[in-house]
């Protein structure tokens, strides 16, 4: 059973696991090549200062920015020097301007250059990325006319530990996770939808039946064999979630559509968690190497949260196979015919080790009910203010790939539930930065499988496990 089987349906955890992990090895290397060796998938442009933060004050104090985090570092004798934040959290490298007049130029010359699929004449033309639309799962990051945003290039800001931490950093999550307390509990939440998992084989959150549940403590049992936990399954089960922080779901109470948001912003918070111990700052001997306390503290204890990880992996997989064919068809102009062809060999690569069918996830059983309607936009509307809040991030690297994540899910969710994959010709367009992102946040997700598997190693080497 947990062979690797590619067409297989993935019906439990240990098949799910493994088929991901497999899958994995298999697509990190030409997502690695894309998002670090080409000019399109290397750079991203959002409006990084522009924007205030629209949910609290920041000016007072009261959370998120670099000010507000450094001052939580109270202890001044234990802590790295206050400005070692500051600057970790800084970007580097150039912020190039924006390219987009001369482009914007030469597509007025020639307007047919380039396109995503047939129906959406995009590509380089970056005037574009400022529509809006009603099916958009994030707020564009063009969304004030006049701000044209930064250039900024992802290569030389990695995603990493910045010391932002404290009262600011909190406070973001908090109001994340925040956004899950639906207000409204769809009727016939225990209808058909409601007790399937899209994602055939991951441990649900919670019990939804003595079936289901014992299908999750098996599933949750064999997450932690896997891992090498000890952690009690059915107190597991039974919390949904063992973090003090938030409880916004009560998960034997809650669709799946629900538990699937809940899944998105956890599993991206643990992702974030898992990047920052892997590329960690030893302060004392200012090395930069992976932290296995950092890990062990973060995430290992918490098989809900790796589970969640996995989860988002197999989310954006299938987003991303399910637009095979624009991706290949895309124009990726970046005035060097050499490297155009190469980062489209490297897209074709990528996309023919995706599978087509929704054997990873499957998208179609989720907004079925007769309130899918108002529950969709009542998601849609949520995901887009945790992609606002991403503007009360204190620290400019953190709300950079906060920011950039963020798209990459909300592109993904866009993809997936707006997409008609009978009938593209209705479908919403797809801009630039929503490609970009949503690449590089599979190359996220891909590197924290990784470094969660060689985490797993070092616990075993240190524990002495054969
Ligand atoms: P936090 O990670 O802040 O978590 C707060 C609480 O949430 C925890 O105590 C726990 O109760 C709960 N929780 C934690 N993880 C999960 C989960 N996966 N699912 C459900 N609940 C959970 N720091 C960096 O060094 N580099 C970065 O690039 C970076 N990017 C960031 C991006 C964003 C958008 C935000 C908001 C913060 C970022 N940070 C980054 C800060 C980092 O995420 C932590 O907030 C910080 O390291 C402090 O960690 P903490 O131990 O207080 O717990």
């Amino acid at each position: 059973v947990c062979d690797f089987e590619p067409g297989a349906i993935v019906s439990d955890a240990c098949a799910s696991y493994n088929t991901l992990e497999q899958l994995n090895e298999a697509t990190h290397p030409y997502l690695h090549s894309l998002t670090q060796n080409t000019d399109f998938f290397s750079h991203y442009r959002l409006s990084l200062y522009s924007k205030k933060c629209p949910f609290w004050d920041d000016e007072n104090g009261m959370c998120g920015n670099v000010a507000c985090a450094v001052n939580t570092l109270d202890n001044e004798d234990d802590i790295p020097p206050v400005w070692r934040a500051k600057e970790l959290g800084k970007l580097e490298g150039p912020t190039a301007s924006h390219p987009g007049k001369k482009q914007q130029k030469e597509h007025k010359r020639n307007p047919l250059q380039g396109g995503l699929g047939e129906k959406v004449d995009e590509s380089c033309v970056v005037e574009y990325d400022d529509e809006c639309d009603d099916r958009d799962y994030c707020v564009p990051e063009d969304e004030s006319a006049t701000a044209k945003g930064d250039y900024v290039s992802l290569v030389d800001n990695p995603e990493r530990f910045t010391g932002y931490s404290g009262v600011g950093a909190n406070q973001v999550w908090e109001a994340i996770y925040r956004e899950n307390c639906f207000s409204k509990a769809p009727k016939n939440n225990l209808g058909q939808s409601s007790v399937q998992s899209p994602f055939g084989g991951a441990p649900p959150l919670g019990g939804f039946g003595s079936q289901q549940q014992l299908k999750a403590a098996n599933e949750l049992r064999n997450v932690m064999k896997e891992q090498g936990l000890q952690q009690n399954v059915k107190s597991a089960i039974a919390k949904g979630s063992s973090t003090p922080l938030h409880d916004p779901v009560d998960f034997d109470d809650t669709c799946l559509e629900k538990r699937v948001f809940y899944r998105v912003v956890s599993g991206m918070h643990a992702s974030i968690s898992t990047h920052l111990c892997w590329d960690n700052l030893n302060q004392a001997t200012g090395e930069w190497k992976p932290n296995l306390a950092c890990y062990e503290h973060r995430l290992h204890k918490f098989p809900d949260r790796i589970s969640n990880i996995y989860f988002n992996y197999a989310l954006i997989l299938r987003a991303v196979a399910k637009i095979k064919r624009h991706i290949t068809d895309f124009s990726y102009c970046s005035e060097d015919p050499e490297q155009d062809l190469r980062t489209k060999n490297s897209v074709i690569r990528l996309a023919s080790a995706l599978p087509d069918g929704p054997e990873i996830f499957d998208e179609t059983v989720m907004f079925r009910d007769p309130d899918a309607i108002a529950l969709k936009e009542d998601f849609r509307n949520r995901f887009r203010n945790v992609s606002r809040i991403m503007d009360c991030v204190g620290c400019d690297k953190c709300r950079l790939w906060g920011k950039l994540q963020t798209n990459g899910y909300g592109t993904a969710l866009k993809v997936l539930f707006e997409f008609d994959p009978e009938d593209s010709s209705k479908d919403p367009p797809l801009r630039r930065t929503e490609l970009v992102a949503l690449i590089n946040t599979m190359h996220r997700l891909s590197h924290s499988l990784s470094a969660i598997k060689e985490f797993r190693h070092m616990i075993e080497e240190r524990d002495g496990v054969p």
